[in-house]
């Protein structure tokens, strides 16, 4: 077989992706040269800063090129080897096009350590969206013990390993989500002690409940009307890690995302608000890793994965974290390893 599919951005979205903004292609497979690898994609990652990258606005990462393939978080395994440093069979990952194969240097990619777990954590718990979590809870945030910390996205990729990090530092967890079946996810599996749904009616009232001694730290991961009931519940030297606003990723040309204006409560309060990227904290990579994989391999960091089957799901998978459709991290699996 020397023809392979291949995931392309058909044409930049006006608002949430569809089936025009995807097209899949039929390519050659490829063979390695001197110094490259062939690899076997075994999962995509789909994550929500790729709604980003479909836009030509600037940002901190290029946009996807029109008419080339999408790229993300990929796990694969070497079934062709050209290299000294990779052999058949290892198992990496990397940020590689959207294929079912690529071949790529050897030093594109790294050798996948996930201490016997399936190489899904390798983009989930252990990878990029456990690493997030990390960084801007204990880095910014910085949790203390009794204090209150809200975490919206609770039951994504993010919010269910940044709630247990909070949890593990002893603060109260509240965490945001939009159904009740998160809403006990989040309690029962993840231990925060309470959740608030967003899309009831009575959210606010909800918040205010679950957070009498008001909040000390908003873990941030969606923006806009969620978001601006938290700014007048924020307490003395309160910190808010802002990872992301995935509510506004699909805002239409032209339309605003504007709400309660944060300033008067931020110097009322004297509010630490901080933007960040994982990359921000790569020289800690190491560490936070380790803390991550001691926590899993004791049983202390519990993780969800929901898994689509098969190349064709991406768009699927892609434009489910839109709706709410994953539990904890979403990933498609498109092959077996050999
Ligand atoms: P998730 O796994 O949390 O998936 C997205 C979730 O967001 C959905 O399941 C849904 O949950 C919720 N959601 C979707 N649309 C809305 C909306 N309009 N309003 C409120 N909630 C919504 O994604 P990740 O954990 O991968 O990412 C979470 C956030 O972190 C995103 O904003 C992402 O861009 C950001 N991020 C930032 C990084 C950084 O370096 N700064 C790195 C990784 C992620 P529900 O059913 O609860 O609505």
């Amino acid at each position: 077989m020397t023809q392979q599919q291949q995931l392309i951005l058909q044409e930049r979205p006006n608002g949430l992706p569809n089936d025009s903004t995807f097209q899949f292609k039929e390519v050659e497979k490829g063979t390695p040269k001197d110094g490259e690898v062939l690899l076997k994609t075994l999962y995509v990652s789909v994550d929500p800063y790729m709604r980003g990258r479909m836009s030509d606005a600037p940002s901190y990462v290029a946009p996807f090129k029109v008419g080339e393939p999408l790229a993300g978080g990929v796990v694969a395994q070497v079934v062709e080897t050209k290299s000294d440093q990779l052999q058949k069979g290892d198992i990496v990952r990397g940020n590689l096009p959207f294929q079912e194969y690529n071949v790529e240097k050897s030093d594109q990619v790294s050798k996948v350590q996930t201490n016997g777990l399936d190489p899904s954590a390798a983009l989930s718990v252990l990878g990029m969206p456990g690493l997030t979590a990390y960084f801007g809870l204990m880095h910014i945030g910085k949790p203390k013990r009794g204090e209150t910390v809200v975490i919206s996205g609770a039951a994504g990729a993010v919010g269910q390993v940044a709630g247990q990090l909070a949890k593990q530092a002893g603060a109260k967890v509240v965490g945001i989500v939009g159904s009740e079946e998160k809403a006990d996810y989040i309690k029962d599996k993840l231990g925060y002690d309470k959740a608030v749904e967003y899309k009831k009616d009575d959210f606010g009232k909800q918040l205010k409940d679950a957070c009498p001694d008001g909040i000390d730290i908003y873990y941030e991961n969606v923006g806009g009307e969620i978001s601006d009931h938290i700014w007048p519940m924020l307490n003395t030297f309160a910190r808010v890690p802002v990872c992301g606003a995935i509510s506004s990723y699909n805002l239409k040309e032209g339309e605003q995302d504007i709400g309660l204006r944060v300033q008067q409560f931020l110097v009322k309060s004297r509010v630490l608000m901080q933007g960040f990227i994982v990359g921000d904290f790569s020289d800690h990579y190491a560490e936070a890793y380790e803390e991550l994989a001691n926590a899993v391999s004791k049983g202390n960091l519990h993780y969800e994965e929901t898994i689509y089957e098969g190349f064709q799901k991406i768009p699927d998978a892609f434009l489910g974290l839109f709706s709410g459709k994953n539990i904890g991290k979403q990933l498609v699996k498109v092959s077996e390893p050999e």
